[in-house]
């Protein structure tokens, strides 16, 4: 280094040390609880970070992406297009979703995990089918039905006693999968009944609805706990990107 410069950090080095680290948590959370490590999938969230720590991470193989906000994950995917125009990425939308969002999102989505009414859910075929019809998507939405596991609205997720609906209701849609369920713990709470009550809960929706295998559950802070309990796509942002300002969303 030449004495007066800035250290420059390394960011795609660190970003590769980051994610090994939380590849090797992954295998070691499914050895623990007697699973195959491939049952695990890792969506990296990338919400508020930059379009060039997406096509990092994508050069490092990994390749889905979480975001919690459909416009900043539509400029993303737009800017990503430009660094990285070979493609190869798949964006999930893990956050709050209004309707009049949904014809943005049907261009984009590789899945959609926030689903929590039947109003939602309508808008989101319609967005589908319209976007097929123009030739901005291939293929019909997968979808995982968010549930609320606190009970408090204003965090999102359907009440448990809404699943059943909801589940027959996307299961009859032309434009959408229900590929399974989604939760975020409850704040400040032991996870481990929450995350015991989703893998229940996701039993009783396999027994109507085989395919729906998807348990969307565990973030940076409580991802192996997650694992333990049947998790088979964990949310990570933190461990692998670092710590968020506290002044963003
Ligand atoms: C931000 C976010 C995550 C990732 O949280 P970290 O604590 O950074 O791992 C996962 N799921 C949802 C729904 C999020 O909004």
């Amino acid at each position: 280094m030449t004495a007066g410069q800035p250290v420059r950090v390394d960011r795609r080095a660190e970003l590769a040390t980051a994610l090994a680290e939380v590849r090797a948590r992954i295998a070691s959370a499914c050895a623990a609880a007697g699973r195959a490590p491939d049952e695990v999938s890792l969506l990296a969230v990338t919400k508020t970070r930059p379009a060039s720590d997406v096509a990092l991470l994508l050069d490092l193989g990994q390749c889905a992406f979480g975001e919690n906000r459909p416009q900043e994950a539509a400029a993303k995917v737009e800017q990503l297009t430009e660094l990285r125009p070979a493609g190869g990425a798949r964006w999930h939308l893990v956050g709050r979703l209004q309707r009049n969002k949904a014809r943005s999102v049907a261009s984009w989505a590789a899945r959609v995990e926030s689903v929590d009414s039947a109003r939602l859910a309508d808008a989101l075929d319609v967005a589908v089918l319209r976007a097929m019809d123009r030739g901005e998507r291939a293929a019909a939405l997968p979808v995982l039905i968010q549930v609320s596991l606190d009970g408090d609205p204003d965090r999102g997720g359907a009440p448990a006693d809404e699943l059943p609906a909801l589940a027959d209701l996307i299961a009859g849609a032309e434009g959408l999968r229900l590929h399974g369920l989604m939760a975020v713990a409850p704040l400040g709470a032991d996870p481990d009944r929450p995350f015991a009550t989703l893998a229940e809960l996701g039993g009783r929706l396999r027994t109507a609805h085989p395919g729906a295998r998807e348990l969307s559950s565990g973030m940076t802070a409580d991802f192996e706990r997650a694992i333990r309990y049947g998790s088979t796509c964990v949310r990570v942002g933190a461990a692998l990107l670092g710590d968020r300002p506290l002044a963003s969303p």
